[in-house]
């Protein structure tokens, strides 16, 4: 029963006998004037004959003599009301009635707004904006100004955007350029082009997020070295921050979401001194001028030689400790000079230019910086965790 039949209806009829149900239906009577009346102001009107229109029509609905809700509700509810049910149905019916007389149209006037897009329109065209569109301008419902304002808190960097700004201007000092790449990704860019054969673990469905069999989340921000030879060819230098994804389980050193920094540098006559002299340098401007580094070999199938850079410990300064497991050494990153294959696929000739690689773990490196074991946190918006950085 909608709430125009149950306003024809006797409270006794509507099996309302007591005073929990009668406050209930009239909360819903109160209920339903609101969403016409915000429904009314929200929606605006065109123009002033619109707007007393809109506004008569949704006064007559509640507040007309005759057949108006209240009338109503006062006729059939009120009148006919049991005499032990008179107190409370009186009370409420008289706050609903001053509810309703805010609904008068000299109130509604004022709060329902009037579309201007007439008005904007010239003043438009005068400063040469022709092409805008006259979207109506609603006027905003009046406030109080005299009220004091909200006043919302600050917030901070979070520290894996430091963390990557701060990487981010080490590189650009050195004249790399900031190149980013789609995170929904081809498999021909995440794995084909970089050489990556189709019978590597990585493309494993348990590794990779696929959306459909040429389509993924990519794993690595490696993709944006191919794209952004082609579109720039060579000499190239650029660093490319970005999200990856991987299919983990989220633990203290797993997410399926984390940031990588991909590195690349091609040019005639780069050798793998370039790449350690330019890491190396990196390295000491990060975690500081004492830090050593040390390139040991490794595999990546999109770099020959590949290899791991590990840096002195920054807690024990390569005593050994626990956090780096006694040996010293840290690993940060992965290396290497950029296979033929790959110039190759992003159309650079590897006869006249070479190229080397890195890539990084961002959050790594920021739970390097700051001792946080547990790479959840930067993910779960605790503000408790947030804010000390
Ligand atoms: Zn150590």
């Amino acid at each position: 029963m909608n709430i125009e039949e149950k306003v024809t209806k006797t409270l006794t009829e509507l099996g309302a006998t007591d005073a929990p149900a009668i406050e209930a239906l009239f909360a819903e009577v109160r209920a339903a004037m609101e969403t016409e009346r915000s429904a009314l102001i929200s929606r605006g009107a065109a123009d002033q004959r619109e707007r007393d229109k809109l506004s008569k029509n949704l006064r007559d609905r509640w507040l007309a003599r005759k057949n108006g809700m209240v009338s109503l509700i006062d006729e059939n509810w009120l009148n006919k009301a049991p005499k032990e049910l008179k107190p409370v149905v009186g009370k409420r019916f008289n706050e609903l009635r001053q509810t309703a007389e805010a609904l008068e149209v000299e109130h509604l006037l004022k709060a329902l707004p009037i579309a201007t897009g007439r008005l904007v329109e010239p003043q438009a065209k005068l400063a040469g904006h022709s092409e805008i569109r006259a979207e109506p301008a609603v006027i905003p419902r009046l406030c109080d100004l005299t009220l004091p304002g909200y006043r919302r808190e600050l917030g901070s960097i979070h520290p894996v955007t430091r963390v990557l700004r701060e990487i981010e201007e080490i590189f650009l000092g050195l004249g790399f350029s900031i190149e980013t790449g789609p995170e929904v990704e081809s498999v021909y860019y995440n794995f084909d082009a970089l050489n990556i054969p189709e019978s590597h673990p990585s493309r494993d469905d348990w590794d990779t997020l696929y959306v459909d069999e040429r389509t993924l989340l990519r794993t690595h921000t490696s993709p944006v070295q191919i794209r952004a030879m082609e579109k720039y060819g060579a000499p190239l230098y650029i660093i490319v921050p970005g999200k990856v994804y991987r299919h983990d389980n989220p633990d203290a050193s797993h997410s399926s979401m984390f940031h990588q920094i991909e590195g690349l540098a091609v040019d005639r006559d780069i050798a793998f001194a370039d790449l350690k002299g330019t890491l190396d340098f990196f390295a000491k401007k990060f975690f500081g001028e004492k830090i050593r580094t040390r390139f040991s070999p490794s595999f990546f199938p999109f770099t020959e030689p590949s290899g791991e850079v590990s840096i002195s410990c920054v807690i024990c300064d390569g005593q050994g400790c626990r956090t780096c497991k006694e040996s010293g050494w840290v690993e940060v990153m992965g290396c290497g000079m950029v296979h033929p294959e790959v110039l190759r696929h992003g159309g650079i000739d590897p006869e006249q230019f070479t190229g080397w690689a890195f890539g990084l773990g961002v959050e790594r490196y920021a739970m390097m910086k700051y001792g946080i074991h547990d790479i959840q946190l930067f993910f779960q918006s605790d503000v408790r965790f947030l804010e000390q950085f």
